[in-house]
């Protein structure tokens, strides 16, 4: 799922938790679960793959990962920036944000280093958690997926 849903997403359930609960702890480690919730669903990415990305990253030629590495930095930003508006803009909402993306940073990692305990979150994330990414799945309702979490946070940072 792209990075913008993820994070707006993960300030979202913080904001929310936080909002009532008053327990920090508790918003930051939804906010990191959330990620895993949204990747259930069936989803479109604009990236081939991490490891495709990686894979260009590693061979060093600017034309290769340039391209990636763009949609990615416009990705995140677009997030910052939508939380900007849309937020109370208190740093532990943007701190939400980064621990809901978190995961797939880790997928990175596991990528460019190959650490035993990241392979095995990589198979977690990639393979179970991602288990309807090889299904025959409309585009509509991956599109629509991704849609709808996405009124679904901008609705809950606006309250
Ligand atoms: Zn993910």
């Amino acid at each position: 799922m792209i990075l913008l849903v993820h994070m707006l997403f993960g300030s979202a359930i913080g904001y929310t938790v936080y909002s009532l609960t008053n327990q920090i702890w508790l918003s930051f480690l939804l906010a990191f679960l959330s990620h895993y919730f949204l990747d259930l669903f069936p989803h479109i990415e604009y990236l081939a793959s991490t490891e495709d990305s990686v894979k260009k990253l590693k061979s060093k030629s600017p034309k290769e990962y340039l391209p990636d590495l763009f949609k990615v930095i416009v990705d995140f930003l677009s997030g910052i920036l939508l939380i900007y508006f849309v937020s109370i803009d208190q740093p532990y909402i943007y701190f939400c944000a980064i621990i809901a993306i978190l995961p797939d940073g880790l997928t990175v990692i596991n990528s460019l280093f190959e650490i035993n305990i990241l392979k095995k979150h990589h198979y977690f994330h990639g393979k179970i958690i991602h288990f309807l990414k090889y299904k025959k799945i409309s585009k509509f309702w991956r599109i629509s997926t991704q849609a709808t979490a996405f009124i679904i946070s901008i609705y809950l940072l606006l309250l």
